[in-house]
């Protein structure tokens, strides 16, 4: 090329994705995978009940409307059948033009923070889910701000952190909130949510809530949603359809936007918003013209229930086997389909290995571990290679708490009792086999 085009990045990687590859090499040489990294029910074996696949298949049939582009804020019954759910709520109300439609709500992400000043800030939880924050950074170019989860209060939020930082720091505008939490689990209580959304009044911020996973809560636990909070506070609820249908590969979310009136500086953004959008013309059809067919079924509620009751199951079964694991810390998943472990201060180290039977596999996890990489990212390496088991370094959701993540979408159970036994056994192995 006449000169060197590419971008340079920000060094951050999407590593859910990334140990993909790395699982895909050892395959070839003879490795069985279980996928326990992307939190995609479909791929790991979640079968679409007849009657979705049905209505999705009339639709198609009756409606030549299906093929076509839809307005770019997106369909407009679908956005009244919403924004009519979210006023029956009885909290903030809206209309179908607070609500935008996006390819996946990882789009709405995208574009959210790329349409934010350079210099203001959203202040994100940490660990965060990863494309919130490689969205913040990348519009920024600089590091993130952020308030810790804590592990060793069931990950609730540092909120006494949140305000300090929210106080000194003038470049933050807003604070994302994700609930129930990816990569944590963590379902919000309504008095912590209240406090947040004080603080945003109190001090003139914007609230970005992810409620992707906003109907999957378990264990006899309750949360809120933004709506039913916020008062006149600025803020977005982000929610989807990849998740709670699911249906990920529809590419399917969507915005409420909150107070655009309350607020001119608000407006704006959200202007910005949609002039991207435009730019783009619309998002999937068919996806969105599906939602009020398949929430208004009959069927909908309880098959959502049937789900929630197995990651219920499979929380508890991953949390009382692995709560007595020396070397480290587990909280109970509450919420989502994710659980994260986390390891003790200073007992992983860059001498630990784990036996990996197959010789070239063992060869190159050596190999790949003798890069310069965190610890946690080399026990996952090593996990991988041992016994094929595929979860995602903790520090890969930007925190410096070493640890994994793993995912509460198995279906068959006894195959996840022994894939959490064999972590247990290896978490033990790994580090008692290396001293400083
Ligand atoms: N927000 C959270 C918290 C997620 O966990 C995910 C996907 O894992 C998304 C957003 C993105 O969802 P989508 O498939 O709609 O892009």
């Amino acid at each position: 090329m006449r000169y060197d085009l590419a971008k340079s990045g920000n060094g951050l990687t999407y590593e859910i994705r990334n140990i993909v590859n790395v699982a895909k090499l050892l395959e070839q040489h003879g490795v069985e995978i279980c996928y326990e990294n992307i939190g995609d029910p479909v791929a790991k074996g979640e079968i679409i009940p007849d009657w979705m696949k049905e209505t999705i298949a009339d639709l198609v049939k009756s409606n030549n409307m299906t093929f076509a582009y839809c307005p770019t804020k997106g369909d407009y019954d679908v956005r009244e059948f919403l924004a009519e759910r979210t006023n029956a709520r009885g909290g903030v109300q809206i209309t179908k033009d607070d609500i935008i439609f996006f390819n996946g709500l990882g789009d709405a992400i995208a574009r959210a923070y790329s349409s934010i000043r350079v210099d203001a800030r959203v202040m994100l939880p940490e660990p965060t889910y990863s494309t919130h924050l490689l969205a913040e950074v990348l519009h920024a170019s600089f590091p993130p701000n952020t308030y810790r989860m804590n592990p060793y209060n069931n990950w609730a939020p540092d909120l006494n952190e949140l305000e300090k930082k929210v106080e000194s720091h003038k470049s933050i505008v807003g604070i994302l909130v994700i609930n129930p939490d990816n990569p944590t689990g963590y379902v919000h209580t309504e008095d912590d949510l209240r406090r947040i959304v004080n603080m945003a009044k109190e001090h003139d911020l914007m609230l970005i809530f992810d409620e992707i996973y906003l109907n999957m809560v378990y264990n006899g636990k309750k949360t809120i949603a933004l709506s039913d909070i916020i008062g006149d506070v600025p803020g977005i609820a982000m929610k989807g359809i990849s998740k709670e249908f699911p249906w990920p590969g529809a590419r399917c979310g969507w915005m409420e936007v909150y107070n655009a009136d309350k607020d001119e500086a608000f407006s704006r953004f959200v202007n910005a918003i949609l002039n991207q959008k435009m730019a783009e013309v619309c998002s999937t059809t068919l996806p969105q013209m599906s939602i009020p067919h398949i929430m208004n079924h009959a069927m909908y509620t309880t098959y959502l229930n049937e789900r929630l009751k197995h990651y219920e199951k499979l929380s508890n079964i991953a949390y009382n086997m692995l709560k007595d694991c020396p070397y480290i810390v587990v909280n109970r998943s509450n919420g989502a389909f994710y659980m994260s472990v986390v390891f003790n201060e200073a007992v992983l180290n860059k001498n630990q290995k784990l036996h990996i039977p197959i010789k070239e596999v063992r060869d190159i996890v050596d190999k790949m571990c003798e890069d310069k990489m965190s610890h946690d990212k080399r026990f996952v390496y090593y996990l991988l290679g041992a016994t094929g088991i595929c979860v995602v370094p903790l520090t890969s959701f930007f925190t410096s708490i070493p640890g994994f993540r793993m995912t509460l979408l198995e279906k068959n159970v006894e195959k996840f009792e022994q894939t959490v036994k064999t972590i247990k056994e290896k978490i033990v192995e790994y580090v008692e086999s290396g001293s400083c």
